[in-house]
């Protein structure tokens, strides 16, 4: 086990500058650009490829960080650049924590990879849950995999809604039930590979913000994958559904179920994402209260200015904390007793809401204008509060783990 220390390693404080570096020179100029354009910045990802930051081995070494911490600084780096480029950078990191969750090691190797491509023709992965009907109620999944034992062969059947990368990815991640009595506990997850016939991703849906990157549903029409897609086997399948059975009723919620087990390891790192877009808000409405005057004096001169910015900075201090506690959990096997993987996302999805509506406010006119990018940030932080889990489920996991009830 890794003590903690809020000490930064060398390697993380080089990390952290390197990320950094990337976000000012490379991200934050093109942001305004891929935003207006509502287009996947290809450029940008494959100039993140060429230096290393995008691609299999830096997440590794990121996920490999036995503190837990280095892959939340990346993320707060990264999104402190822009989040609609940020997105377009680690929606694939999503997917690959599906397949880092329930696969094997032979199937990290196989398909991880494949996730990213290489410099000269860099790829995105998709990982595949929510549906029309079934956003926050992940049980009520109606996407169906079932089994062709002859043809040792899965077929997928239905729809996904809201996938980042749906459609354009190279490897979709894809959670379908295989037993729909028993809920959330009767799905599983399955590797689309590339070019498979039948999968179909939608047009890209025009959005509020996070505009670089790319949101589509995604259509699973007699979709066949061989039996090694199954992202765990079959034998360990068999096993977890044996056991749901007698364990009796459908249920939600829970370790062990594909997309759960996911979720639980990704909030933190949401929550980086959104600390970084707080960060970044705060660090512009900062510089502008000591340079715009009114009055005769410049802003930040009042109260009630200095104050909110005071605010800010003690809410993102501490949201930072939340962040890396629940990362350090998670890294080093600590159950969430109390649902910390839930607390860092929502106080950090509620504090990039808050932290980017002040900032738009503090800037005043020039705040609301697309001459200054707080107006972006503003459209950018709201997803915070609704995917990966809106803040709704992260209250609801939170009261059901302190409480030991099955609060509604
Ligand atoms: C830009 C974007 C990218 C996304 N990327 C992905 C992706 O890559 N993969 C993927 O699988 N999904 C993705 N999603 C989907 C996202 O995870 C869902 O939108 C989210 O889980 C909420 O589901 P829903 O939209 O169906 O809302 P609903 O579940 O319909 O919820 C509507 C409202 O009701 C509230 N609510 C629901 N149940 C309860 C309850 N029990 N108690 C209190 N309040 C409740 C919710 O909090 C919410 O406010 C993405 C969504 C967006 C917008």
């Amino acid at each position: 086990m890794m003590a903690f220390s809020l000490e930064l390693t060398e390697e993380q404080r080089d990390l952290r500058g390197w990320v950094h570096g990337f976000a000012a020179d490379v991200v934050r100029p093109a942001a305004a650009e891929w935003d207006e354009r509502e287009e996947t910045p290809w450029p940008v990802i494959q100039e993140a490829a060429k230096i290393g930051l995008y691609g299999f081995e830096s997440l590794a070494d990121l996920f490999g960080d036995p503190s837990g911490l280095s892959l939340q600084i990346a993320n707060e780096e990264l999104f402190w650049g822009d989040a609609g480029i940020g997105m377009a950078l680690f929606g694939t990191s999503l997917a690959v924590a599906g397949i880092f969750s329930a696969g094997t090691p032979d199937q990290l190797a196989e398909w991880v990879p494949q996730c990213f491509g290489d410099e000269e023709d860099p790829k995105v992965a998709a990982f595949c849950v929510s549906e029309p009907d079934a956003g926050s109620d992940v049980s009520a999944m109606r996407t169906r995999a079932t089994y062709d034992e002859a043809r040792d062969e899965w077929k997928l059947s239905g729809q996904k809604a809201w996938i980042t990368n749906g459609g354009i990815a190279n490897v979709h991640v894809v959670v379908a039930s295989v037993d729909p009595a028993l809920g959330s506990r009767g799905q599983a997850a399955f590797i689309v590979p590339p070019g498979t016939p039948g999968l179909e991703g939608a047009k890209k849906i025009k959005k509020l913000g996070l505009r670089a990157s790319h949101t589509a549903d995604v259509f699973l029409d007699d979709v066949r994958v061989p039996g090694h897609c199954l992202l765990g086997g079959k034998e360990r399948l068999d096993a977890r559904l044996a056991r749901a059975r007698e364990g009796g009723k459908a249920g939600s919620g829970g370790r062990g179920q594909a997309a759960m087990a996911t979720f639980e390891v990704s909030r933190p790192t949401v929550g980086a994402q959104a600390l970084g877009i707080a960060r970044a808000a705060y660090e512009y409405a900062l510089d502008y209260a000591g340079s715009r005057e009114a009055f005769g004096r410049p802003i930040i001169e009042n109260q009630s200015i200095a104050f909110a910015l005071a605010d800010l900075r003690t809410e993102i201090e501490a949201v930072r904390l939340l962040i890396w506690q629940a990362s350090w959990m998670a890294r080093n096997d600590k159950a969430f007793d109390a649902g910390q993987g839930s607390m860092s996302k929502l106080r950090a999805g509620e504090l990039a809401v808050s932290a980017t509506e002040k900032a738009v406010q503090v800037l005043g006119g020039a705040g609301y204008s697309r001459e200054h990018p707080v107006e972006r940030m503003y459209r950018d932080a709201k997803i915070y509060t609704i995917f990966e889990g809106t803040s709704e489920i992260q209250r609801l996991v939170i009261a059901r783990a302190i409480s030991g009830r099955q609060i509604r």
